[in-house]
């Protein structure tokens, strides 16, 4: 039998969590999760911190004792997690201490596969604040509309003026360097993986774009800052690689077995849209040829950026959530939060909205179809219930909630009507009611006995009218 795997992308040391974060990748990851168990499905989810790279390094740097610093990180990670009500089932941060094992055995087979190569690339260093900066932390000054992207050879690069988005000085070093790049081979297998993606997303013509042009080499090592590369000693490993190859921990045991083990394992990934081609293509390669990886089942869930203003979404940012509170925000994060790459906004009007519009139509649902208490029962060959997985296996959050919405609307049309089907809304309401239980969990019965196929949920006890 397959088993879902859902996974997130790692946030790195300080491991602060924002608000887009939870919205766009943490809270329809869980809810995708519990849906799937609440089905009977055998689903897990991980998350994981990142305790290497640039930040990691500027955080810790002053710090004396940092494995307690890091110790603590994790649990202030874990405890933002657990505020929202969300409950991953496995935690591998990057210095788990199997991810040597994996690291090590897939960059011997990229080598040996001739992925590997030497490549030539640049670096910047402010002689200000004696800071090694990132891409993004040098503004081209020289140039308006110019980004770094753009320029075809270092030389081009070089001709430019460069500032310093942390002190503001100008005096901005590039230096060269030799680095580890890692080449995307442009193989069938992952040509069938972009083309076994959901074609109702908009994520195939960017990566189809990615795949087709301008991304051929991934320098993935830097001059410090990370796990040592296995091959050459005076480099270190950028943490994106550790976190792509950390999904693997929670297949296998060992690496060796990776190719085996993936075959029953359907994977929905979830990341931001930055990383897209990270995710969706070298990732894939490194399977592929890191871990002789021949089949593989995984949809991508990517999301946009969450756009808010703190004034704007200030309810929404709240410290301490009363379990009712947190359940209304949740639900209301879950339905707005798009299934696509496409930026999206929460703001505190757009709330206000949903809990006098969706929240109050769920409410109605539920108080009219009181009658069917004890008696829903999920048939698994009901058309409804195929709907809802289909959604789910790919990775449509977004989509499962929509459709129960119409659902609701459309059963309580039925019911002033008097001539609805039963037995099509008993199951509706089984499936409204495990998805509620999944998005807003504090709207569960408490004693609430969850048999497989069998949904006991007395949901509309908690269902208050918050809307008076
Ligand atoms: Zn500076």
């Amino acid at each position: 039998m397959s088993k879902y795997l859902i996974t997130t992308a790692n946030v790195f040391i300080p491991a602060k969590i924002r608000y887009t974060n939870i919205s766009s990748t943490y809270l329809p990851a869980d809810i995708l999760n519990k849906m799937l168990k609440s089905f009977g499905e055998e689903s897990q989810m991980i998350a994981g911190v990142d305790v290497y790279g640039k930040h990691a390094y500027r955080a810790m740097r002053h710090i004396k004792n940092k494995s307690q610093y890091i110790t603590d990180c994790k649990k202030e990670f874990r405890q933002t997690l657990s505020k929202f009500g969300i409950e991953p089932d496995l935690y591998i941060d990057s210095d788990n201490s199997k991810m040597n094992e994996f690291v090590e055995y897939s960059i011997g087979e990229l080598y040996k596969n001739g992925l590997l190569v030497k490549t030539q690339d640049y670096s910047f260093y402010c002689q200000d604040c004696h800071e090694d900066l990132s891409k993004s932390e040098c503004e081209i000054t020289t140039q308006k509309e110019g980004r770094l992207k753009k320029h075809s050879s270092i030389e081009e690069l070089l001709q430019e003026d460069f500032v310093c988005k942390l002190c503001g000085s100008n005096n901005v070093e590039i230096r060269q360097d030799m680095q580890w790049g890692l080449l995307l081979p442009r193989t069938d297998f992952l040509k069938y993986l972009v083309e076994q993606q959901d074609t109702t997303s908009n994520i195939i013509p960017n990566i189809q774009n990615i795949y087709n042009k301008d991304f051929d080499c991934w320098t993935f090592t830097r001059n410090n800052y990370g796990r040592q590369m296995p091959i050459d000693k005076e480099k270190s490993i950028y943490l994106w690689y550790d976190s792509m190859v950390s999904k693997l921990l929670a297949v296998s045991s060992k690496p060796e077995n990776v190719a085996n083990d993936i075959k029953n394992v359907k994977m929905i990934s979830y990341f931001g849209k930055n990383i897209l081609p990270y995710y969706s293509l070298m990732m894939p390669t490194i399977f592929n040829k890191g871990f002789n990886v021949s089949k593989f089942n995984i949809k991508f869930a990517a999301r946009g950026f969450c756009l808010t203003q703190d004034n704007d979404a200030s309810i929404l940012m709240q410290d301490s959530y009363t379990p009712d509170e947190l359940s209304k925000v949740r639900l209301f994060i879950a339905s707005r939060v798009p299934d696509k790459i496409k930026d999206y906004k929460l703001t505190e009007d757009s709330y206000k909205q949903f809990l006098n519009g969706t929240y109050k139509n769920f409410r109605k649902y539920f108080h009219r179809l009181s009658v069917f208490e004890n008696h829903n029962y999920i048939a698994p060959q009901s058309e409804d219930y195929q709907i809802i997985k289909n959604h789910l296996r790919e990775g449509r959050v977004n989509k499962v909630l929509s459709t129960i919405e119409q659902w609701a609307i459309d059963d309580m049309k039925a019911f002033s009507k008097e001539n609805y089907d039963i037995n099509a809304i008993k199951n509706r309401y089984a499936i409204i009611s495990t998805a509620i239980s999944a998005v807003a969990p504090s709207l569960k019965r408490e004693n609430n006995t969850h048999k497989q196929g069998l949904i006991n949920t007395s949901i509309l006890e908690k269902f208050h009218d918050y809307t008076k």
